[in-house]
Formats: C-alpha cells, structure tokens, sequence
C-alpha cells in the first residue's frame, strides 16, 4: 500500500473508479472487471459512496475486498453531508484497521427534498478535511470542478474554495470534462493562488450518448457540440462507443503531453473502454 500522494510525487498515476455493487450479479461482475483491469497495473483504484451514507455498507465492503483480493490499493470516497463527526470517526476507523491509506474527501449532495436531510455535522468538504486531520493520518484528495461546481456562486470563487482545500491536503480528482482547455484553465487558475498540488483529471470515455448527457447535466461539465457531432455520425451502437473511445484517447493523448500527474478513469464497472484507450496509448499492459 501507499499513500498517493507519494505515489504521484514519485510518477504519473493511471487509476480507475468503481461504484459499490448492490447485488451478488454486481459483485461477481466488478470482480470480472476487475480481473481484467489488473494487468494494466493500476496505481490505485477508487470505489465511490453514495450520498448521505447509502452506500455506505457496499462502498465498505467493496474496499476492503480489492484490498484483500488484489494487489491495487483501493480509496474510498467518503462524503460528509448528513454524517455527523461520530459517524465519520467510526468509517474512517474501519478503513485505518485494514490498512487503507487514502481517503477522497468529499462534501456529496444535499438531499433534493430538505426534509430528507440526516443530521450533519458538515456542510463542506473542507471540514471534512479537518476533521480527517485530527482523527487519522490518511492521505486525502479533493474533488476538483474544471468548469466550476454546479453550486458555485461563480467560477473565481469555487477556486479560491478549491484552492483552500487542495492546500491542506495530498491532490485532487476532477469531475470528467472533454475539452483539455478547462482542464489547463483549471491548473492555471490553481497556480495563480499559489496551489501546485497535483490536480489528477477523470477521464470518461462516452459510450452512450443520453448516459453522459444526464450525467453531464448533474455535474454540471458541458457536454460539447463537437463531440455530440461526432458521436450521432456513428451508424450502430458499437461505432458510436468507438467514436467516443477515439474521442476519449486523443484527450489523453493531449493531456499526458501537458503533463498531466496521471489519468483517472470513470470505467462504470466496465473494462472494455479503458483497456482500448491503454493499448491506443501504447500503455504498458502486464
Ligand atoms: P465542496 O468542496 O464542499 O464544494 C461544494 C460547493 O461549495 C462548491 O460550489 C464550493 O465552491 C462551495 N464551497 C466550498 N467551501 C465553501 C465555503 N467555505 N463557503 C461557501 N461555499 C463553499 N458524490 C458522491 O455523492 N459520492 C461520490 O463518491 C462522489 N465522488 C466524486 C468524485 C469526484 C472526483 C468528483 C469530482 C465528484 C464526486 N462526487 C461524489 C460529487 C460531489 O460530492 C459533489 O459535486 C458535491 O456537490 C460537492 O462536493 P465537493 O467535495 O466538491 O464539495
């Protein structure tokens, strides 16, 4: 194990993100996926956690099961909304027991419906942070919003509130975006507020079209015209899912030339797209 912030200090980092399976056909699935992403070697895997704790169980046990099973370091997400800081202290010493050295710290979404809301001792990711300060010493990152959070009042603020958390902590992740300019834009605005942290950028390869835009409108990353363009051009679902597999190289392509401190990969509990984008890479594979 390792922390990533030692592990991006010494070199790129190539990751990929799971969400928690809920069944037993979901599990033996990501263990498939899993298998089949594992000579690619990963720096590290992460495993999502649904907001407000309802994933809290599966994200768990979906952790500490790559981390027996596998030789790849698994991060979980932890979001605070709706968690008090008992609850948070009680999560995070599960993961200290099994050895887990990295934490993503996150604020999650509020419930849609106020009345739904748990009570919380948090409102921002950033006091999570602190709070992940003063009862562990895991590695921590942030998440990173290249074209602002959908909340944010305006870009420069949701920066300087960036910039606050990635000073404190190891690196950050970015919600996926498909032109490289905001990835740079970010990384500049970052440099601007004296912040070099590593700022990792997730990569989502589009396979389908009405998926990335609903969850494009969620995160609030544009879903660009060109790209659209490209995508409708393709005549069956498999050219399509080629297209938006080509589309997701090249970005890559631009960003490992810029010098990107690693890749990020959203895989949806599927291999396929990120092992085409590897072998287009020319990535080693074991
Ligand atoms: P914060 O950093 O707290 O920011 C949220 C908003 O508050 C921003 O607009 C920010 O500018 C503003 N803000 C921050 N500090 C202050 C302050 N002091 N005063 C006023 N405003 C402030 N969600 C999940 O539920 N589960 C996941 O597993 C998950 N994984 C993610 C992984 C990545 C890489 C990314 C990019 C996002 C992920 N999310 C996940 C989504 C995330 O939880 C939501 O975007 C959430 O709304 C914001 O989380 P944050 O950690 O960025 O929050």
């Amino acid at each position: 194990m390792a922390r990533i912030g030692d592990l991006l200090a010494a070199g790129r980092t190539f990751s990929f993100e799971f969400s928690p399976p809920k069944s037993a056909a979901g599990s033996m699935s990501l263990g498939r996926t899993i298998a089949e992403l594992e000579p690619l070697a990963p720096s590290f895997v992460s495993v999502t956690y649904g907001a407000g704790g309802s994933t809290r169980e599966h994200t768990r046990d979906t952790v500490l099961w790559v981390k027996k099973e596998t030789n790849v370091p698994p991060m979980p997400h932890l979001t605070c909304v709706g968690h008090t800081r008992q609850e948070i202290t009680d999560i995070i010493s599960t993961y200290v027991e099994a050895g887990i050295e990295n934490v993503l710290a996150l604020a999650g979404d509020p419930p849609k419906n106020p009345g739904d809301a748990a009570p919380s001792d948090f409102t921002y990711a950033l006091e999570l942070v602190e709070h992940l300060r003063t009862i562990s010493d895991v590695g921590i990152g942030v998440a990173a919003h290249p074209e602002g959070h959908p909340r944010s009042r305006d870009l420069a603020t949701d920066r300087r509130h960036l910039a606050e958390k990635l000073r404190v902590t190891d690196f950050a992740t970015t919600q996926f975006f498909f032109d490289i300019d905001h990835y740079l834009s970010l990384v500049n605005d970052l440099a601007d507020l004296g912040v070099t942290k590593p700022v990792v950028p997730g990569i989502m390869p589009v396979t389908n079209i009405a998926q990335v835009e609903r969850m494009a409108e969620l995160s609030g990353a544009a879903f660009p015209s060109w790209l659209r363009e490209k995508l409708e051009a393709g005549k069956t679902a498999e050219e399509v899912r080629q297209i938006g597999v080509d589309a997701a190289t090249e970005l890559c392509a631009q960003l490992l030339e810029a010098g990107a401190p690693g890749l990020h990969f959203y895989t949806l509990n599927k291999s396929t797209a990120t092992r085409e984008i590897y072998a287009q890479l020319g990535l080693p594979v074991a």
